[in-house]
């Protein structure tokens, strides 16, 4: 039988079967010789034993994996943004977004509290960009069916700065949400801050959504930082230019001839999102060759 890894804990995987119901499955012997590492959000073979716990069978290949939180197959991220307290300051949401970006990972953008603050210029920066951009309420209700539109048969990861309305979306999304996550956290408590616990929950949509907490969560660990050339490519609105510059290898930083920069000027390119840009390629410039991949 085939599930999804929902959760990992004390060497069991619970497995989702759709109904509400996951099986606790332990993985065979194999998967520690060939050092098969199952991660949270892994599609799996699986075989129900007669006393209803399970075993793991095998790893279906996996579309993309994030190393923190250790998790696999994200079909979307789903950012979460505020224009009203705390503010969203704009370079979390593009380092998380260019993290995503060429892991056929979707990157929506939701900007809550709308019945605080419009937040306009953040809403335009995404949409020019060319990302979803939604703008919610948690707490008056607007917008949140289309996100559950946006959500409905996939696997989405919330992030987004602590104070932003996370918690407040799920529990509109589906209400009791918030025990849900309330007794996860309670049970893990103190004195486990090393570990990232990631757990996957399925809405009664059949949405599959993963709460991590805050942008550090999906960060820059060493295994997933890029090289600075290939930073260019995690700006989607950067393509139409990228091949106009006037020198090959431009970094688009501020080299003269530059079709970037000139979008910037023009307009056709946020200023905050060149400026994030140029923060992540400074940051990936410190990274020694060998750390990477
Ligand atoms: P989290 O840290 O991202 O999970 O944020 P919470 O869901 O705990 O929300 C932080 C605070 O913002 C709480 O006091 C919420 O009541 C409030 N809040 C969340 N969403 C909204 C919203 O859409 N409008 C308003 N006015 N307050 C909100
Ligand atoms: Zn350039």
């Amino acid at each position: 039988m085939q599930g999804i890894i929902l959760k990992a804990l004390s060497g069991f995987y619970y497995v989702d079967r759709g109904d509400g119901v996951p099986v606790a499955c332990r993985a065979r012997g194999k998967f520690r010789h060939q050092k098969l590492n199952p991660l949270v959000g892994d599609r799996v073979d699986y075989t129900l034993l007669a006393d209803g716990a399970g075993v793991l069978d095998g790893i279906l290949p996996r579309k993309n994996e994030f190393q923190r939180p250790a998790v696999a197959n994200i079909d979307q991220l789903v950012v979460i943004a505020s224009g009203a307290v705390p503010v969203t300051d704009p370079f979390l949401i593009d380092r998380v977004v260019s993290l995503a970006e060429g892991r056929d990972c979707q990157c929506v953008v939701c900007i809550n509290k709308y019945d605080l603050d419009t937040a306009q210029a953040l809403y335009e920066t995404y949409q020019k960009a060319g990302f979803p951009t939604l703008r919610v309420s948690a707490e008056t209700g607007v917008g949140i069916a289309e996100l559950a539109g946006r959500i409905a048969g996939k696997v989405s990861a919330f992030t987004g700065n602590s104070g932003v309305g996370k918690s407040s979306i799920l529990n509109a999304l589906e209400p009791g949400f918030h025990l849900q996550t309330g007794q996860v956290s309670d049970k893990l408590g103190r004195g486990r801050h090393t570990t990232r616990h990631v757990e996957l929950f399925r809405l009664k949509n059949g949405a599959i959504v993963a709460d991590t907490p805050g942008f550090s969560s999906f960060d820059t660990d060493r295994m997933e930082l890029r090289r600075p050339e290939e930073l260019q490519y995690t700006f989607r609105e950067f393509a139409p230019y990228l091949n106009r510059c006037r020198f090959t290898g431009c970094a688009h930083i501020k080299e003269k001839g530059c079709a970037v920069l000139q979008a910037v000027a023009d307009g056709a390119i946020a200023p905050s999102r060149h400026a994030s840009y140029v923060r992540l390629y400074e940051q990936a410039k410190e990274v020694p060759e060998w750390e990477l991949k």
